[in-house]
């Protein structure tokens, strides 16, 4: 197989896609994006300012009436052309997103293209079951129905992690529901949304009914969201780009969605079945460098089994291969960039007394943003490695005394995305699932996820779900519509 370098054959010039044509930005400003893996420049995206803006949103307003009236037939028969045309093109997909984001080419392969096409041909059903929950008389001589109408214009803005999977989860629900989009990527990953996915949309949908604008959150970000003519804004990010998103838009009282970051507590019982747990753990501890708002990176281990967590967990970490990200042996890829590297080293740089690193821990000798595979044990609650998301490489453990203690733990940080529980006992699974304040809990497992189910935190993770009906709810408006006739 190619490496990643052999691969790239040409700089790929990337476009705007507004009302319907691929175009540069109005000042032609570009910017390089580089391959993590390598420091490479793999594309040249266009910076947007407030001309590309308002002329993204000028043209989705323009497109929203005629698209909201289209029949959920049609917007089905669309979306199912998109899954198809994702399906058709996921090598290409899978490649560039590798090289944009650093992810191992196999695991984008196998964890992200096929999930992709499922999600839009599962958007592209849903669109056909929307429904009011009740019509009926309610008052005598009068009729009454709710219908689900479409928003009109969103604004969406995904993060670098998985920069297209979370734009599959914005444009999904948000086109099946009858809306009109523009969608910025992130500065750091926008290939495969300007480069793949702007020209599919350019085929497929009709002209201004999905946008996509390239550049950083200051501009082009912060003038779509508060763009007056925007109507909803959904935004997968940082807590921090949360809370000033959902201040600007108090200004206009536009709705907002937010799907924001994860401090996953992994809370493994005395009598969980320890053959797996470690595997697993690491497996999704350190899956995409652990750049992922549901990782399994937060392990608080019952007294007797801790030193089996940290001791499996460190032998696991032992094994996760950096390098070529072309390379199918390489699990471990590196991080988004020279910024992350820098941040998650320096939770490492500052941990806590009383924490130890057990494994990892170090920069490969390799040029792009790589850190090994890394545990570390002992860090306290109160510690920032506990209560800020790292996102990076890096599994703590933390040793607690009882179920009591590991509840309060585990409910103890800002977050509320996600969490898991290892035990055998029906009961303790039962009742601790029930006491923990996240958006999703598994049970012996820990990060699958389907389309059928909502993905949303609690908390300071945000308001709002990606996936499912749910999502598909969130991206309309419900109309009570009253009919006398007496
Ligand atoms: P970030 O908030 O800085 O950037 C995310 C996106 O927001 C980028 O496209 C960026 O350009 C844009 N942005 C930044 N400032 C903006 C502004 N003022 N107005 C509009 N847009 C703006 O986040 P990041 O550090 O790049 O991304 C990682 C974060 O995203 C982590 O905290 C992670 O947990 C979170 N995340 C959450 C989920 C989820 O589903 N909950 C999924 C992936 C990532």
């Amino acid at each position: 197989m190619a490496t990643a370098t052999e691969k790239k054959t040409k700089v790929l010039e990337l476009k705007n896609l507004i009302g319907g044509e691929l175009t540069d930005s109005a000042d032609g400003q570009m910017e390089d994006v580089v391959n993590p893996a390598n420091g490479e420049v793999i594309a040249r995206s266009p910076l947007s300012g407030a001309e590309d803006v308002d002329r993204a949103v000028s043209a989705a307003r323009k497109a929203a009436g005629d698209w909201g009236k289209t029949t959920p037939a049609e917007r089905q028969a669309l979306m199912l052309k998109l899954a198809d045309a994702f399906e058709q093109r996921g090598n290409e997909i899978a490649e560039l997103e590798s090289l944009d984001a650093g992810k191992p080419l196999h695991t984008t392969l196998e964890e992200e293209i096929a999930p992709m096409v499922d999600q839009l041909r599962f958007f592209a059903g849903a669109a056909r079951l929307l429904e009011g929950k009740s019509a009926g008389e309610y008052m005598e001589g009068r009729t009454s129905y709710i219908r689900r109408e479409p928003i009109g214009v969103c604004a969406q803005i995904t993060p670098w992690n998985y920069p297209l999977m979370m734009a599959v989860w914005k444009i999904g629900p948000a086109l099946a529901a009858g809306n009109a989009i523009v969608l910025k990527p992130a500065e750091t990953t926008p290939v495969t949304t300007l480069g793949i996915l702007g020209e599919m949309l350019a085929e497929i949908y009709p002209p201004g009914v999905a946008n996509l604008i390239g550049g950083h959150g200051e501009p082009a970000g912060s003038t779509l969201v508060t763009h007056p003519e925007v109507d909803f804004v959904s935004l997968t990010g940082s807590p921090e780009t949360g809370k000033w998103i959902a201040k600007a838009a108090s200004d206009s009282l536009k709705r907002v969605h937010l799907e924001l970051g994860g401090k996953a507590p992994v809370v493994v019982f005395d009598d969980a079945d320890m053959g797996a747990v470690a595997e697993t753990i690491a497996g999704t501890g350190y899956f995409n460098a652990g750049q992922d708002c549901t990782a399994a990176t937060r392990v608080l281990a019952g007294k007797k089994v801790y030193d089996d967590v940290v001791s499996g967990l460190a032998e696991q970490a032992g094994t996760y291969k950096t390098g070529d990200t072309f390379d199918p042996e390489t699990v471990l890829g590196p991080l988004n960039s020279e910024r992350q590297r820098d941040r998650v080293e320096g939770f490492l740089e500052r941990k806590p007394k009383g924490a130890e690193i057990v494994a990892g821990g170090n920069r490969p000798d390799l040029p792009g943003y790589f850190l090994e595979a890394t545990v570390v044990s002992g860090p306290g609650q109160d510690s920032e490695m506990i209560q800020q998301e790292i996102f990076g490489p890096v599994i703590t453990v933390q040793p607690f005394d009882d179920e009591a203690k590991a509840i309060e733990w585990a409910n103890g940080t800002k977050y509320g995305l996600a969490a898991s529980v290892w035990t055998r006992d029906v009961g303790r699974a039962t009742r601790v699932s029930g006491a923990l304040k996240f958006g999703c809990v598994w049970v012996n497992d820990h990060i699958p996820f389907v389309s059928e189910m909502p993905h949303g935190g609690f908390k300071q993770s945000g308001y709002g779900k990606d996936l499912s009906m749910y999502s598909l709810e969130d991206y309309t408006e419900v109309k009570h519509v009253m009919v006398n006739h007496a």
